[in-house]
């Protein structure tokens, strides 16, 4: 094999060698893919079409050693070096223009303990991989609304989904990791063990190393959980979110509902004269009892006049995936967030304008509903700051055509702005497109950020791991 060039992670080319070349991929389990080969093309695609960036070679992982090999031969030549979970985020640091692309999307294994309701998952996990294994044993742990989410990037930037009221962010969950550090080590990260390490992985991203293994605590959930979909006309939105913001607030920490606002897409159980159509979608899923979850979801089926409700009794790993097919890799992507205490009146006025103006059809606003376990916690207790937040706004637009880039961006960008006074000022991470640098530290880590600066200098003083948002190294 020829030698390739590389560029460094400071801007230079780097020449390795056929002999450099060889040694690599004779050691490694999995396999190093070049430009023009399918596999190449296979690894740097992902979820977000507006990310088309070329890196020099893509390793293919298969295991904690292949990773050790990368990382070692990066930090050795200073290469620009991108890490890869499921592909998932929005930002695209997944990929790298010219530099070395770690792909560990092939390494899915999720194994289950069920006596000691523990799951050990490998970081190319996607949260189907993670939910089917567990829900085998009645199990489960909090993860996202989108079952082809990658689990590493999931958790290393907190994690929220359906079961988080009850059980907390995904990183809440977390027992331990095995993380590969800039120095090609390999140090397992708990409480006990590094936990300034393990206290900076819980929502800190990927800037301390390369976690080839998750362990996570399990709750039994389901198999059989109340959750579903119901429908309201858009022209009833406005009375609708305020009985939502009201019943949300005394709501038990079993039940999450989601507020999402969109064009209707062809459901089967949408009339067609409502498809294309906006609407107001409340999203609920109840991780308890289901004779509780009926009691629980009723006074949100007694709102307003529904067009659909579509709530009951579902396989819990099967609702998972309700969102998927609204939810498809290959679009072009461009998302706004904010985190808000409360849905203040002038805030819905805002997002039902914005709803009324949506750029194309597939364009959505999600308002999740955190609170509950989440915020019990203390916002220094991990990475993740956010704990009195009690919803997250997030905007996904969402559209095919490059051409209409700077219409769906701006469209974004004007929602992100009028809705700013009603926030936080915090932003969750893995919401964060790659245009926010600046809002890393006081938005994403707040005062957090510090202590994640003094981590990020003791474990990466040179900044191997900057695909990302990143957290640069303290200097003293
Ligand atoms: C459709 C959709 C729905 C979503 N829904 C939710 C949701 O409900 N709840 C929620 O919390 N989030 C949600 N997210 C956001 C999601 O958490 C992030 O996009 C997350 O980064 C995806 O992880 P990934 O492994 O797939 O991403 P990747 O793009 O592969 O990775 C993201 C970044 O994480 C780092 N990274 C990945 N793997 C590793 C590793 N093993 N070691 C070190 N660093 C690593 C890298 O810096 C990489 O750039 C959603 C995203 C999408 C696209």
């Amino acid at each position: 094999m020829p030698g390739i060039t590389v560029k460094t992670s400071d801007g230079r080319n780097e020449s390795l060698s056929s002999e450099t070349l060889d040694a690599l991929r004779a050691g490694l389990r999995g396999a190093l893919a070049l430009p023009g080969e399918a596999a190449y093309e296979e690894a740097r695609s992902i979820w977000n079409a507006m990310i088309d960036k070329r890196p020099a070679a893509v390793v293919r992982a298969l295991g904690t050693s292949d990773v050790i090999q990368t990382v070692r031969l990066a930090a050795q030549h200073g290469l620009l070096l991108a890490v890869r979970g499921g592909g998932h985020n929005i930002a695209g640091n997944a990929v790298c223009d010219g530099g070395l692309m770690l792909d560990l999307s092939l390494m899915r294994s999720v194994r289950v303990d069920p006596a000691a309701r523990r799951a050990r998952v490998e970081p190319g996990a996607r949260l189907a991989d993670l939910d089917k294994e567990t829900q085998a044993f009645g199990l489960a742990t909090p993860s996202g609304i989108n079952s082809t989410t990658g689990v590493a990037g999931l958790t290393l930037g907190g994690g929220f989904g359906w079961l988080s009221r009850k059980h907390g962010l995904t990183v809440d969950n977390l027992l331990s990791a095995d993380v590969v550090t800039a120095s090609g080590e390999v140090v397992r990260a708990d409480e006990k063990s590094h936990p300034d390490l393990f206290w900076a992985i819980r929502g800190g991203g990927g800037n301390f190393g390369v976690a080839t293994s998750f362990e996570f605590k399990l709750h039994p959930v389901g198999p059989q959980v109340i959750a579903g979909l119901i429908v309201h006309p858009f022209d009833d939105a406005k009375k609708v979110l305020d009985d939502y913001r009201k019943l949300v607030a005394k709501a038990p920490d079993e039940l999450c509902c989601w507020a999402v606002m969109r064009k209707a897409p062809p459901l089967p159980f949408l009339p067609p004269d409502v498809h294309g159509k906006e609407i107001l979608v409340l999203a609920m899923c109840h991780a308890g009892d289901p004779a509780a979850g009926e009691k629980a979801v009723a006074p949100f089926k007694a709102i307003g006049k529904p067009i659909a409700d579509v709530v009951g009794p579902s396989p819990y790993a099967g609702w998972q995936t309700a969102f998927d097919p609204l939810l498809t890799p290959g679009q072009r992507n461009y998302w706004k967030s904010h985190d808000f205490i409360e849905l203040a009146d002038g805030l819905i006025e805002v997002l039902l304008g914005a709803v009324r103006r949506l750029p194309t059809p597939d364009c959505e606003i999600f308002i999740g509903n955190l609170g509950g376990a989440i915020n019990r916690v203390p916002a220094d207790a991990t990475a993740y700051p956010h704990r009195d937040v009690n919803f997250v706004m997030n905007v996904h637009t969402r559209w095919s055509s490059p051409a209409d880039d700077a219409r769906c961006i701006a469209w974004a960008r004007e929602l992100y702005e009028a809705t700013g006074k009603f926030a936080t000022g915090g932003v969750y991470v893995n919401f964060m497109p790659d245009d926010e640098a600046q809002r890393v530290r006081s938005g994403a880590y707040g005062k957090n950020y510090a202590r994640l600066a003094t981590i990020k200098a003791k474990y990466d003083p040179k900044n191997l791991f900057r695909m990302n948002q990143n957290v640069a190294p303290a200097t003293s």
